[in-house]
């Protein structure tokens, strides 16, 4: 185990940030995870586990030891006629895994094509995109338990995924080390998810009369290149808050005064608000403050044009928060990672 000091962290988040770690390590195994959960270096500070860096928010250096997860590889553990269960390290580039199951034909992540970051992360946070989380194809996620250092197995149903939500973020949060995640993949008789209108009429715009795997993919490559900051380009961690939901009368009584509110029902009588409509009202799109601002197509990105402060992006989303607050009396919740 080889334990750097002073270590940079731009690289290492896709907001671009100068911060330095105390300590840095890197894990390739759940033998060195298990090392590193016994040794004073790691009882000893605050740790930082890190996948891309590219849902996180460093507000700060930070005091203690970040631990980069590049736990590898991707096996076939059940192959039947209808699907795959494929086991992927934790550590594995989220859309190369995407892309690899592209080329195989493999069906149910193409929807989620370039969301940044890692395998480990992803059901975290349940990333989802264009009608799909990872959630439809998740079978089992496999940890290792910090206090004890035992392999415990997270069936989907342990797993309590919800909006943007997971145990892993809830009463697992720093509890565990993600090191793998079965995915359940369709080879024939794929289910695709093209509710969304933009899809559809991107596969026909690049010439496929239907949909396939490769055919989603490519159009929602398309359509997110079009749209979203390229972190490379400009600091950015995507969306920053999550989109709120609000019950049926808090919507109706908005409707009377904002009769164009964009609202979807969300079940049980509620309503999700798309936050960067909320934001935009309240005149946040394109406001730029020196070095940091919130990005002038897509008001739920704040961006870093370069040298930003992540103390003053924060202070950023909490000023959007308090103003939607005030306008709509709805709480935006950050969907970003804020590490103080
Ligand atoms: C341009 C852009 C577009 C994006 N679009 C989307 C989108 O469409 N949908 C979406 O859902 N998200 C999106 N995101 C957010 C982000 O890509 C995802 O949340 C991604 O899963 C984060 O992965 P990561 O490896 O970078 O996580 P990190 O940022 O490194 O970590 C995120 C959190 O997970 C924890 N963590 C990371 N790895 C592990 C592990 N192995 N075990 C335990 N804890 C761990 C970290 O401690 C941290 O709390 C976008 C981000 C960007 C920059």
């Amino acid at each position: 185990m080889t334990i750097q000091k002073n270590i940079s962290l731009t690289s290492f988040n896709t907001f671009g940030l100068q911060a330095t770690a105390k300590e840095f390590t890197t894990i390739q195994s759940i033998e060195d995870a298990q090392a590193l959960l016994t040794s004073d270096i790691f009882k000893n500070q605050p740790v930082l586990i890190l996948g891309g860096g590219s849902n996180i928010l460093l507000t700060k250096n930070f005091d203690g030891l970040v631990v980069k997860v590049e736990i590898k590889g991707k096996e076939v553990i059940h192959n039947d006629d209808e699907n795959v269960l494929l086991k992927v390290g934790a550590g594995e580039n989220w859309h190369e895994l995407v892309m690899y199951c592209v080329d195989k034909n493999l069906g149910g992540i193409e929807n989620l094509s370039l969301i940044p970051g890692t395998m480990g992360a992803a059901p975290m946070q349940n990333i989802g995109a264009y009608g799909v989380e990872i959630k439809d194809v998740v079978e089992s996620v496999e940890a290792i338990e910090i206090s004890t250092g035992k392999v415990k197995t997270f069936s989907n149903a342990d797993c309590n995924f919800g909006y943007r939500e997971s145990i892993f973020k809830q009463e697992a949060k720093n509890k565990f080390f993600i090191s793998s995640v079965t995915l359940r993949l369709s080879k024939k008789n794929h289910r695709f998810n093209c509710s969304y209108g933009a899809v559809n009429e991107t596969m026909t715009t690049l010439g496929y009369d239907t949909p396939s795997v490769r055919a989603i993919s490519e159009a929602v490559i398309h359509i997110r290149r079009s749209k979203l900051p390229d972190p490379s380009v400009i600091g950015n961690a995507g969306s920053f808050f999550k989109n709120p939901t609000i019950d049926a009368d808090a919507y109706a009584l908005l409707k009377k005064t904002y009769p164009d509110i964009p609202g979807y029902i969300a079940g049980n009588a509620m309503f999700k608000v798309p936050a960067a409509w909320l934001i935009e009202k309240c005149g946040w799109k394109g406001k730029r403050f020196d070095n940091i601002g919130v990005h002038q197509h897509q008001a739920l990105v704040l961006v870093n044009y370069g040298g930003g402060d992540g103390k003053k992006i924060w202070q950023l989303a909490m000023d959007i928060q308090a103003s939607v607050k005030e306008k709509f009396n709805i709480t935006l919740h950050p969907e970003v990672n804020v590490i103080e």
